[in-house]
């Protein structure tokens, strides 16, 4: 079994660290595979899969065995959820991000409020995307529940911290459906996770229970759409 890369674990309270991490790995976004459960470590574990020669920094990455990924759990984020991009999404990109975008995205984003940080790597800026009502991301399509970075540019071009976090509640392990029943942290750090393999009616439950979040937004979000094209036509009606 060959060697993967992991991006080591985040600094407890050190933000400038933890943006600049976050940068290094979205450098190699492309090669990211993605993030498993390791029962055996007690550790999320964000893979990339980098070609050799490829440039990785060792401060933030560590190569493990493979073979530590044969019972681990991947990771999963099943459509229709949307939880993650609908309210308090918390999204933001890296100015090494923002920077591949298209001309019209990238300007979006940069009217976005920013802040700068000091990072050991240098300057980072880092722009909100939360910016929408109840901190809903501006790239969500509410009505459509997509991610429209992916749909128009790809997945390596979803923000790192996008393609890195995850509820941890959906999970497959060699092609099975798994469900979180109980998680906590242990005082030393390590991740305990039970998951119970379930079939695909209970899964698609449990999607369609974690989505209604999206839906009732969508729903007021109907109406408030509707509201506001009612509205002109209403002021006419006065007027005449
Ligand atoms: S809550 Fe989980 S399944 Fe839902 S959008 Fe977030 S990561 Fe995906
Ligand atoms: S960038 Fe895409 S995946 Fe990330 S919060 Fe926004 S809509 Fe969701």
């Amino acid at each position: 079994m060959g060697k993967v890369w992991v991006l080591r674990e985040p600094r407890r309270g050190d933000r400038e660290w933890n943006i600049y991490a976050l940068r290094e790995a979205a450098r190699l976004k492309r090669w990211f595979d993605g993030v498993y459960y390791s029962p055996r470590l007690g550790r999320l574990l964000a893979v990339f899969r980098p070609t050799p020669g490829t440039h990785v920094n060792r401060l933030v990455f560590e190569q493990l065995d493979e073979s530590l990924l044969r019972d681990a759990y991947r990771m999963e984020c099943p459509e229709g959820c949307n939880r993650c991009c609908v309210i308090h999404s918390g999204a933001f990109m890296i100015d090494l991000e923002v920077r591949q975008l298209p001309d019209e995205l990238r300007g979006l984003v940069e009217r976005q409020p920013r802040e700068v940080l000091r990072t050991p790597g240098g300057k980072v800026r880092v722009y909100r995307l939360d910016t929408e009502p109840m901190g809903r991301c501006i790239f969500f399509d509410v009505e459509r529940g997509r991610c429209m970075l992916e749909e128009r540019l790809g997945r390596s071009f979803k923000p790192i911290v996008c393609l890195l976090t995850y509820c941890t509640v959906f999970a497959t392990r060699n092609g099975r459906l798994y469900l979180k029943r109980r998680g906590r942290r242990t005082r030393d750090g390590r991740i305990i996770m039970e998951y119970v393999e379930v079939d695909e009616k209970t899964w698609q439950r449990m999607v369609e229970r974690m989505g209604s979040v999206w839906r009732r937004f969508r729903r007021v979000y109907r109406e408030k759409m509707r509201e506001q094209q009612e509205a002109p036509e209403a002021g006419g009606r006065r007027r005449g």
